[in-house]
């Protein structure tokens, strides 16, 4: 049987662009091919395997020890352990690579069990721990300005898969998995076109019986899809929503969104506006800002047109560059002038400076580069 296996040394923090946490497995040995059910299955996680109390100790390991190995469990009967290391396995990653960035960002590529390679991000703030997760292995959406839209789509990641990004960054960071506070889904892929998945792993970052976290602190990042959006209204997790609108007209939006083309921002916005209406929670406008593509101070003021009536944040997004990338980023000077346009329509806004951006941090970079 193959088990995936890690090495516990920290990586050295100035080693920007360096993969410098490698397991002892090499690339060339991942993937690992197991074959053993996750742990981690898509069930409630007080159902896992054992005789009754045992259960609560083995979620306890899990979610709250962070215990990577069977091993580790040491108040469950060797036996036991030995016969559950035989069926069930900790890890979803046969490889997992950690690029620390200058500013304190550690980027981690992770290798599944069948070889393909999805992403996530520890961005570690003052006054709180966030990891940004993935749903998909690549997307299938491929906006223009996304380096995950160029590589195109492998598969959806499992519901343990995407849960488990939270759990491996928390381990290799050195912190219990109940340290990390905030989860954002704004890594690879479209977490509503892969909705069952991506519900399941939420529902486990909220259980008090898991994670245990507050709902406020998860934010769900979309393309935009209408129907996903209600859906997730209506099964009332209470998380955050971010919309990547991007523009304000479906022209503009067309050019750079593919699926802009199956959905008016009409559609969208009135899907966000009953989000809203369900779950009280401010909604966030994300929009990246991109050379004479959306920048203009008159679009600004059509944003704040639609956006109007609608309890909404808008963050402008500088655009990360990326190799090959068919459209550039607006200059500092034009953001801040799109900004104040906002402001002075009464939206709250923010710019987020990128992070990471020497490690390439926008989602999907590191997959491109290192495939
Ligand atoms: N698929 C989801 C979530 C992942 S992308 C979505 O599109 O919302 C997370 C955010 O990063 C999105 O707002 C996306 O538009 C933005 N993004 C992607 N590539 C970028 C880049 N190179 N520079 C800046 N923002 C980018
Ligand atoms: Fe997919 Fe989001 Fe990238 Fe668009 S921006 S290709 S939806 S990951």
């Amino acid at each position: 049987m193959n088990r995936p296996t890690f090495e516990t040394q920290t990586p050295a923090p100035d080693a920007a662009g360096e993969a410098c946490y490698v397991p002892r497995e090499t690339a060339a040995a991942a993937p690992s091919g197991d074959d053993r059910k996750p742990i981690l299955q898509p069930a409630p996680p007080n159902e896992l395997p054992g005789e009754g109390y045992r259960k609560g100790q083995i979620a306890s390991w899990l979610y709250k020890k962070g215990a990577r190995e069977w091993e580790e469990m040491t108040d469950l009967p060797r036996r036991l352990r030995e016969a559950l290391a035989q069926e069930w396995r900790i890890g979803e990653f046969a490889l997992v690579q950690a690029f620390p960035s200058t500013d304190g960002s550690v980027k981690y590529l992770f290798t599944l069990h069948d070889g393909q390679r999805t992403e996530a991000v520890y961005l570690p703030y003052k006054d709180r721990k966030t990891v940004c997760i993935s749903s998909q292995v690549g997307c299938p959406a491929g906006c223009v300005f996304c380096a995950t839209g160029r590589m195109g789509f492998g598969r959806n990641l499992t519901g343990p898969e995407i849960l488990d990004q939270i759990l491996a960054v928390a381990y290799h960071q050195g912190l219990a998995p109940r340290e990390i506070r905030n989860v954002v889904l704004m890594g690879m892929g479209e977490p509503l076109l892969n909705y069952e998945n991506v519900v399941w792993a939420v529902r486990c970052m909220l259980s008090k019986n898991a994670l245990a976290m507050s709902p406020r602190r998860v934010t769900l990042s979309t393309v935009g899809i209408p129907r996903g959006i209600r859906r997730l209204a209506e099964d009332d997790l209470g998380v955050k929503l971010a919309l990547s609108l991007h523009a304000p007209d479906d022209e503009t939006r067309r050019q750079i969104i593919p699926t802009a083309h199956s959905h008016s921002i009409a559609e969208i916005m009135a899907a966000v506006r009953a989000y809203f209406e369900r779950t009280r929670r401010r909604v966030t406008i994300e929009y990246t800002m991109l050379r004479n593509v959306n920048d203009r101070p008159e679009q600004a003021r059509e944003l704040a047109r639609i956006l109007k009536g609608l309890v909404a944040h808008v963050n402008l997004i500088p655009f990360n560059p990326w190799e090959g990338a068919p459209v550039a980023g607006s200059g500092k000077k034009r953001i801040q002038t799109f900004a104040r346009e906002l402001e002075k329509a009464g939206l709250p806004v923010s710019i987020r400076w990128s992070r990471g951006v020497d490690v390439g941090a926008a989602c999907g970079q590191l997959a491109l580069k290192e495939s």
